[in-house]
């Protein structure tokens, strides 16, 4: 959604008297943030040590410099990188960002959680995650076009269908995957090209793409959350949540709450945070964010700063942005009583804590924004079987998949204390890297390490 934000609508909002909020900036260091959560769990599991050296390093991590001309002429120099985290269970998976937080630290992050997140929801596919260095706010339409197919370019035949396959993530989406799945096939012999649609998942359904595909993280966050409901006794008819962020996940998300019956009191994106105390139509609010190009200046709701917008008082906070937005700082600030987690790696160990000291219940990342990469699998099931499938059938199915994961981690979390003979339970992220981390360690343990 923030795509097409122009400069002058960026730069003409500095003066908006909110506190600005931070989504936009990941802090540093995120991969020691996947390496102290691996760390946690593979203690807990009593990893193999030869095991736990293979999953806690990346196998391939490529960065590319490429130029682009740009529309008046000149050229300029961007950085891409693919880190390809672990392919024992399958092709490297993962989407691809574009983002001026995007360094080789972050990706090697999120290229990990792309290798549990299959692995927990038994798709087989392994984990890889890319993206450019850039505020895509600030190129035209035919510059970003330029730039995604120089990047694929770059890449070359590091990503393919059976090897490593791209999909939408932070500020990409279907047209961009289109752009990549032209540029691939264009490089390719004309025998293989039809054979080869499979090497990019969340294209436009007319290019192959499946239906329910753009709706699918969102989806399987509400799914999740309906579960949890369920499960600890709340009617979503009369629950309430705020959401950060409203790109993709998050206005799928808030708008698939509203069926539920939930009322949506809070929403932030890069710009500020809007609240209202009847609540905010996501419908509306998804209309006005298209004509807009933020969620500011919708009109029945009231401009907050980002500390009153984490305070708000609800049942259910979807942090559905960027990283490492919950911390030992901004937890305690929390009034909810679960966190289902939209983004990737929102919380950080140190907010984990606090979350659980004060019994908040959490649905982790990799289990809670699954439904993507699920509905990518369908998709690339789809093309090499030349397949079409229902959009009823791929959201059943998707639904079967993430409620049988969230079940494993449930199962999991209450199976036994954390500490031989400890009272504490696995906390549910910690529960959910058991069950992914157990899945990798048995392909290990059976298939050996060459040589
Ligand atoms: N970018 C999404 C994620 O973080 C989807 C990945 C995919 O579909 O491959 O899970």
């Amino acid at each position: 959604m923030s795509m097409h934000r122009s400069r002058t609508s960026a730069g003409a909002r500095q003066d908006v008297p909110v506190k600005r909020a931070s989504p936009v900036k990941a802090k540093a260091g995120l991969y020691s943030v996947v390496q102290r959560q691996f760390g946690r769990a593979a203690n807990y599991l009593e990893m193999d040590p030869g095991i736990r050296a293979i999953l806690g390093s990346t196998m391939n991590e490529i960065g590319v410099h490429f130029p682009v001309k740009m529309d008046d002429g000149r050229v300029e120099i961007f950085t891409g990188y693919r880190v390809q985290h672990n392919n024992a269970l399958g092709p490297f998976k993962g989407g691809v960002r574009f983002h001026p937080s995007v360094d080789i630290d972050e990706v090697r992050a999120l290229a990990s959680w792309m290798t549990w997140k299959t692995s927990l929801v038994g798709v087989p596919f392994g984990g890889a995650k890319g993206g450019i260095k850039i505020d895509p706010a600030k190129y035209s339409e035919n510059e970003l076009e330029r730039i995604t197919r120089r990047f694929t370019f770059a890449l070359g035949s590091n990503i393919g269908p059976e090897y490593d396959i791209p999909a939408p993530d932070v500020n990409t989406n279907a047209r961009i995957m289109a752009w990549i799945l032209d540029t691939y096939l264009s490089l390719m012999p004309s025998p293989e090209r039809q054979a080869s649609t499979h090497v990019v998942t969340g294209k436009p359904v007319e290019t192959g793409g499946s239906l329910g595909r753009e709706s699918a993280t969102g989806r399987g966050v509400v799914f999740t959350i309906e579960e949890w409901a369920l499960n600890n006794g709340l009617p979503l008819e009369d629950a309430t949540c705020f959401i950060q962020g409203f790109g993709n996940v998050g206005s799928w998300a808030a708008r698939l709450m509203k069926k539920r019956g939930a009322r949506l009191l809070a929403v932030e994106d890069m710009f500020g945070a809007i609240r209202s105390s009847h609540g905010i139509d996501p419908d509306d609010l998804h209309e006005h964010v298209s004509r807009k190009g933020s969620i500011l200046g919708f009109p029945g709701a009231e401009e907050i700063g980002h500390e009153s917008f984490l305070r708000t008082k609800a049942d259910i906070f979807i942090p559905a942005a960027m990283e490492s937005q919950i911390t030992a700082e901004t937890a305690p600030l929390l009034q909810v009583k679960l966190v289902a987690e939209g983004a990737n790696g929102p919380t950080d160990p140190d907010g984990d804590a606090v979350l659980q000291r004060r019994g908040i219940h959490l649905i982790p990342d990799i289990l809670c924004n699954s439904g993507g990469v699920i509905v990518s699998y369908f998709e690339w099931l789809q093309n090499k079987r030349g397949e079409y499938w229902e959009e009823d059938e791929v959201n059943e199915k998707l639904q079967k998949r993430i409620v049988a994961a969230y079940r494993r981690v449930a199962h999991r979390a209450s199976r036994r204390p954390w500490e031989p003979g400890g009272e504490a339970r696995l906390d549910w992220r910690m529960a959910a890297y058991a069950v992914a981390l157990s899945r990798l360690g048995t392909a290990y343990k059976e298939r050996g390490i060459f040589p």
